[in-house]
C-alpha cells in the first residue's frame, strides 16, 4: 500500500513543495483551482476584498490597489505592527494583484517612501520597501529603498492640522545624490491625506526626475 498524500498536496501546479496555506480571511484551505497568485486567501475571499475599480483615478493622481476597508485595515496594522509576516506576505500579493494590470508605462524604478532611520530600527523593517517587493519582481523593476533619506521624524503628524502637516513634511525628505532617472514611481501602504507622497514626489522633482507616480497598497480617498 502506498503512501496516502492528503489531497493538497497534489493540488497545485506541481512545483509546490509545501502545503498549500489556510486563507488568512477565513480559515478555510486554500484551494488548488485558485487562479494561482501564491497569496494565502480563497477565491471567493480575494473576490470580496474592496478592490479599487481600475478605471478610478486617485483624489491625489495615485494608483492604489484596495480601500483601506476592513478586511484591508487589519492586514495593513498587522504588517505595519510586525504582528505576522503571513499578513505582511498576503498584502504585498494583493498589492502586486490590485496594481500590475493598471499600469501603463513602466517607470525605471520604484521608490518605497522611506522610513526615518530610528524608525527603521525600532521596527526592523520598512514595510513599503516590503509589501512592493513581489510588484517590482513581476514588473522587473529595480526598487531603490536608499535613494531619498528621511530626515526628520514625523511622529505626531496625527494631532497636527493639514496645513502644519504639509509644512511639517516639507523638510522631511533629501536626495543624498542626484538619480539619473527620468520617471519613477513612489510607493507606500496607506495614501491617507497625501502629505507624504506629495512632499516626496515635490523632493524628486526638485531633484530633475520629469515624472513621479503614485502606487499605494490602499486609499482611504475616492
Ligand atoms: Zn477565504
Amino acid at each position: 500500500m502506498g503512501l496516502k498524500l492528503p489531497s493538497w498536496w497534489c493540488s497545485g501546479t506541481g512545483s509546490r513543495l509545501l502545503p498549500l496555506p489556510d486563507c488568512l480571511f477565513c480559515d478555510l484551505p486554500v484551494s488548488g483551482s485558485t487562479p494561482h497568485t501564491g497569496a494565502a486567501a480563497c477565491n471567493s475571499c480575494l473576490a470580496s476584498l474592496p478592490w479599487v475599480d481600475p478605471e478610478q483615478p486617485g483624489e491625489w493622481g495615485e494608483t492604489s490597489a484596495l480601500y483601506y476597508r476592513s478586511p484591508v485595515r487589519e492586514l495593513v496594522l498587522a504588517a505595519k505592527r510586525g504582528q505576522g509576516l503571513q499578513q505582511l506576505y498576503l498584502l504585498a500579493e494583493l498589492t502586486r494583484i490590485g496594481l500590475q494590470p493598471r499600469l501603463q508605462e513602466r517607470p525605471q524604478a520604484i521608490i518605497p517612501v522611506p522610513l526615518h532611520p530610528e524608525r527603521l530600527r525600532s521596527r526592523g523593517y520598512n514595510q513599503a520597501l516590503e509589501l512592493v517587493r513581489p510588484l517590482a519582481r513581476a514588473l522587473a523593476l529595480p526598487v531603490l529603498p536608499h535613494a531619498v533619506l528621511r530626515t526628520h521624524r514625523t511622529r505626531d503628524q496625527k494631532s497636527l492640522s493639514a496645513q502644519a502637516r504639509q509644512h511639517n513634511m516639507q523638510a522631511a525628505f533629501r536626495l543624498p545624490a542626484a538619480l539619473p532617472l527620468q520617471h519613477v514611481a513612489i510607493f507606500d501602504d496607506v495614501i491617507t491625506t497625501g502629505v507624504t507622497c506629495h512632499a516626496l514626489r515635490k523632493t524628486l522633482l526638485d531633484g530633475g526626475i520629469r515624472r513621479v507616480d503614485i502606487w499605494t497598497c490602499a486609499t482611504t480617498k475616492y
